[in-house]
């Protein structure tokens, strides 16, 4: 009997750390501010939603002053994604983290985002900090799309051309493309 309740205690002991490990929610208080650079774009309304893993975690709506909340309860994702979208506002990547200072963070978007370079002037993708991948985005009238045949005798239609992400021609704010993690910024 006394060794059922010493079995007991333990696996209770262990589930409370399990838990309190793997399950601390996170609420971020969250400001969507223009950026100085261009400031046509709306923040008031716009749908803003959080990734973990590629699946959502959370999704959200920004007050008339651009204000939001967003609470999520993380398990071990690799990163955290934090995106818009709107109107007039094709979904962007607005930044990507890998951990929380605390379990109440305050963070700061900017839409479209202060777009990041490396020494060579090139444009860093938020999501894998990376510039092999990244294509500017032309904005065309009748935007190309490359044919690609693969080994197997597929054929898919590619957006990269001459290396340029070529998009329709309603311009979005979105100037940056990451074909590693298929993200518009
Ligand atoms: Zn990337």
């Amino acid at each position: 009997m006394r060794l059922i309740t010493y079995i007991l205690t333990i696996f209770a002991a262990t589930l409370l750390l399990a838990f309190g490990q793997f399950s601390l929610p996170v609420t971020i208080t969250g400001h969507l501010k223009k950026n100085p650079k261009n400031t046509s774009t709306y923040i008031q309304g716009i749908v803003v939603f959080a990734k973990g893993d590629n699946k959502i975690l959370a999704k959200t709506l920004t007050d008339d002053k651009g204000n939001f909340t967003i609470t999520f309860t993380p398990k071990n994702e690799k990163s955290f994604d934090f995106y818009c979208t709107g109107l007039g506002i094709d979904t962007l990547l607005l930044s990507s983290v890998t951990t929380f200072e605390s379990d109440t963070p305050e963070m700061t978007f900017y839409v479209p985002g202060q777009h990041q370079r490396n020494s060579f002037s090139k444009t860093i993708c938020p999501k894998c900090k990376r510039t092999d991948k990244v294509y500017k985005i032309e904005y065309e009238d009748a935007p190309v799309m490359t044919r690609q045949i693969s080994k197997s005798g597929d054929t898919t239609y590619s957006p990269i051309y001459k290396g340029t992400y070529q998009e329709s021609c309603i311009v979005g704010l979105a100037r940056f493309y990451c074909n590693r993690d298929k993200v518009k910024f």
